[in-house]
């Protein structure tokens, strides 16, 4: 078994995916042009953002997106500890500081109440993360940013197609980063992203630096200074391929999460992944809690059965974060969901007879 595949994937829809990359093969535009711009649109349609700029990868959306709002030296930006590591990574190779807020042990998305005791005179943005493809509590975050005159970036990396209060998630915030990497819910066959933004000024800005801050009317002529940071037309016509598929996908995603909640709720001490109101979750990640995590994946490595812990380390004790200053016991339920989580194979092709497989192991293992 295996915890995540793509090959089954590629089989259903080889035919379409083909016909994708040839015709851009054919046609021999490989950077920007009508693939690009197509795929851009049908995902601000997607979205119902008024902007989509595609770029390389979730990483530099979610950079481009600080650098679009000026986040540099002296500047703060508020983030969670429990997350990938791009999500921090960039706030800090802007120059700024990352400054961590636990998490709500239920969601395991940020803690909103706790945030307006890190807020100072510095701190410029706030990163919610929708984290495994549950929102966060958007509402409230978008309170504070206007009360204290914050920017919100949106990694949105794992929660493409996810729903809060109607709206896309990505498209609330000033700024929503998504990405397109392989294994998420819409994955390229290579590296992606995107930025969302409903703001025009933030999204001319943007168009510059994805491409060298070059003008759109002058050929080398370069207005600002920008990086390169664009999506491949190959991969902008597989993604379009895909696009079609993300509700049904995401659909599934969501049956075989219900499929194993439903037979793990009272199992053992496992607590199945809670979902707050007024949103929905796409489970890029279907994740348990339980105190025997150690023991429980063990045992299913036995049976054949792959789990992966995401995320095992949090980012403030992170080696490469050495220099915040943070230390254990800082972040307490970031700490405590470390020890206790487990992330089970979930995606749209799944089997049936695969799910009921884990179930059933994860069953024997708490009878003894
Ligand atoms: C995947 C991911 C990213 C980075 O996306 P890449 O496309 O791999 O650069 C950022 N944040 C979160 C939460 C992610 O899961």
């Amino acid at each position: 078994m295996e915890f995540f595949s793509l090959k089954k994937q590629y089989n259903l829809i080889k035919e379409e995916i083909d016909e994708a990359v040839s015709r851009v093969l054919d046609k021999g535009v490989f950077i920007k042009g009508e693939e690009v711009e197509n795929f851009e649109k049908e995902m601000a349609d997607f979205c119902n953002s008024t902007c989509a700029i595609s770029v390389n990868s979730g990483t530099d959306a979610l950079f481009l997106s600080l650098k679009a709002l000026d986040i540099g030296p002296k500047d703060e930006v508020v983030t969670s500890p429990f997350t990938f590591i791009a999500t921090a990574e960039v706030i800090a190779n802007l120059g700024a500081k990352p400054v961590f807020v636990d998490i709500n042990p239920e969601t395991f998305n940020l803690d909103v109440s706790k945030v307006k005791e890190k807020i100072n005179a510095n701190t410029k943005a706030v990163i919610p993360v929708h984290l495994f493809g549950q929102p966060a509590d958007m509402d409230e975050i978008m309170e504070l940013a206007v009360d204290y005159n914050l920017s919100v970036v949106e990694d949105a990396a794992q929660a493409i197609g996810a729903e809060y209060k109607g709206k896309k998630a990505g498209s609330i915030a000033d700024l929503g980063a998504l990405s397109f990497f392989p294994s998420k819910n819409l994955g390229a066959f290579g590296d992606g992203g995107m930025i969302l933004t409903n703001n025009k000024k933030l999204a001319d800005k943007l168009r510059l630096l994805i491409n060298h801050g070059s003008s759109p009317q002058e050929k080398y002529k370069n207005l600002i200074l920008g990086i390169n940071s664009r999506l491949d037309a190959v991969q902008a016509a597989i993604l379009r391929v895909k696009l079609k598929y993300l509700d049904d996908w995401n659909k599934k995603r969501k049956e075989a999460a219900d499929y194993y909640s439903k037979n793990l709720k009272e199992v053992g001490d496992i607590i199945t992944p809670i979902i707050h109101s007024e949103r929905s979750h796409v489970f890029h990640q279907y994740t348990i809690r339980t105190k025997s995590r150690d023991k429980l994946t063990g045992y299913l490595k036995e049976k054949g059965i792959p789990s992966m812990v995401y995320y095992p380390l949090a980012l403030h004790l992170q080696p490469a974060f050495d220099y915040l200053g943070c230390k254990e016991g800082d972040f307490p339920e970031t700490e405590k969901a470390g020890r206790e989580v487990l992330s089970l194979p979930i995606y749209p092709e799944l089997a049936k007879e695969e799910q009921d497989l884990i179930i059933k192991e994860i069953r024997e293992f708490f009878k003894h």
